[in-house]
């Protein structure tokens, strides 16, 4: 086999293989490499691949209602085969707990209200009655467990925000093995157990990548979309200079408790974007109601090198689940807490970088943020569609590529996921983008 293509890309994850599955439709001869054995086995295996479409910034809103369509038709995004197996989406809606410090979620109902998302006012009435065995309670701010204050309620929530189409994929590597198999029909190659260890160069431009067996991978384009290891990536070609954004991995903590009894949650439970407590949360495969964080200003963020970092829950998983009975009265956390430790792709402003680079052929998907699962679809042809432009000679630096977004009529100015935007204020700073 000739170790010869048009396009690398390297990272196997939900966004590498649709970046893969796309650049293949083009036409180009494309080769996926991973270091590990099967295709979405790093950070994407642990995401909790909520798939909403409420965000911070206008442009990260029409981006996720963008994608919406590919998840409530997975089989026909892929062009699946009959009988396939194919990763199931759950709708469930999403409430948003609006209080004095997120401004009452007005920014995002304005958001909304633009580019066309279904929402919903709910008050406490309307709360309890979709979702019963949820407090309607006021917490914020979130607290260390150790604060004597832990847990104490001032009043009630005015309302929350409720966007019904909002829902999530049980089994985030089964969907991103799906658009593996969609980008193997499509002609790509996957190289599978080998770590890219160099990111080759010749006369000024990318030239390919060398592996850890001595292998070599030739192209004129290489996609770097390796996660919490996109940083180093980045190193190995240089790029880091010309870049203002950057991308660090952060560990995070995700615990799963069972739901209260009674109640089920897997069947009847919702999702929810809950600052007030810090956190988010949804239901989760065998009756369990599943907690994250949203970063809250009391819990210090723990940077790690993405090669070593300690795989086992902690203490934060517990504190997390604590937070989510206060929202849940009747739920019981035990004293040895279940769930997942991984590592976002943290950008400076938690909104990714999906660029080119100063390196000409050398292109980026990184600094997903732990916010990126769901745009996995478009991200992939907004990647084909950006290399086509600087392919073709523009400059996206000077003058930025405008990407039709598909489903809805936006066009997202891709300066809004440059490497050299200046920090974006009106992010969350946090999971939610
Ligand atoms: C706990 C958690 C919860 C999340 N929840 C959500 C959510 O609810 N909704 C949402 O939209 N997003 C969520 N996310 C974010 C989302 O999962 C990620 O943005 C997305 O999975 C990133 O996909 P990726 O393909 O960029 O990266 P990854 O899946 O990390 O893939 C990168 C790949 O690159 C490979 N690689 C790295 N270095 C090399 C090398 N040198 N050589 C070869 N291969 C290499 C790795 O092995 C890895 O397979 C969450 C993330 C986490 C961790």
């Amino acid at each position: 086999m000739s170790d010869d293509f048009d396009a690398i890309v390297i990272g196997a994850g939900i966004i590498g293989c649709a970046t893969a599955y796309e650049l293949a439709k083009s036409g180009r001869r494309t080769v996926c490499v991973d270091k590990n054995t099967v295709a979405g086995a790093g950070s994407t295996a642990n995401s909790c691949a909520i798939i909403r479409t409420h965000y911070s910034t206008m442009d990260g809103a029409a981006l996720a209602k963008s994608n919406y369509p590919y998840w409530e038709d997975w089989a026909g995004y892929l062009g699946a085969l009959k009988d396939e197996v194919l990763a199931r989406y759950r709708e469930t809606g999403c409430f948003y707990t609006c209080f004095e410090k997120n401004n009452y979620g007005v920014k995002l109902e304005v958001i909304a209200n633009a580019i066309g998302i279904p929402y919903e006012v709910m008050t406490p009435a309307k709360i309890r009655a979709r979702l019963p065995i949820m407090n309607p309670g006021h917490f914020h701010p979130p607290k260390a467990a150790d604060d004597p204050a832990f847990g104490t309620q001032n009043g009630e929530m005015r309302y929350c925000l409720y966007f019904p189409k909002a829902g999530y994929i049980s089994d985030p590597m089964l969907a991103t093995q799906n658009i593996q198999a969609a980008a193997r029909r499509a002609g790509a190659i996957f190289v599978l157990g080998e770590r890219v260890v160099s990111v080759d160069q010749k006369d000024g431009r990318t030239a390919g990548v060398t592996l850890e067996s001595g292998r070599r991978l030739r192209a004129p384009v290489v996609v770097n979309v390796a996660g919490p290891h996109s940083y180093k990536i980045n190193e190995m070609a240089g790029v880091t200079g010309g870049m203002n954004i950057h991308t660090r991995a952060l560990r995070v903590e995700v615990a799963h408790v069972p739901s209260p009894a009674g109640f089920d949650f897997e069947k009847d439970g919702s999702i929810c974007s809950d600052a007030d407590i810090g956190g988010y949360w949804r239901p989760e495969v065998g009756n369990k109601i599943l907690i994250g964080s949203e970063e809250p200003e009391c819990d210090p963020l723990e940077w790690v090198d993405p090669d070593q970092w300690n795989r086992n829950v902690t203490e934060q998983a517990r504190l997390q689940a604590l937070r989510g009975a206060q929202r849940f009265p009747t739920m019981g956390v035990p004293n040895s807490v279940q769930g997942i430790a991984d590592l976002y792709d943290a950008s400076d402003d938690w909104i990714p970088i999906y660029d080119k680079s100063d390196l000409p052929g050398f292109y980026m998907a990184v600094g997903t943020s732990g916010n990126q699962f769901k745009n996995a679809p478009v991200v992939g042809m907004m990647m084909r569609a950006l290399i086509d432009y600087c392919e073709g000679g523009a400059d996206h630096d000077a003058e930025p590529f405008g990407f039709p977004l598909p489903n809805m009529d936006y066009v997202l100015n891709m300066r809004f996921c440059s490497r050299r935007r200046e920090i974006n204020r009106e992010s969350s700073f946090s999971v939610v983008g």
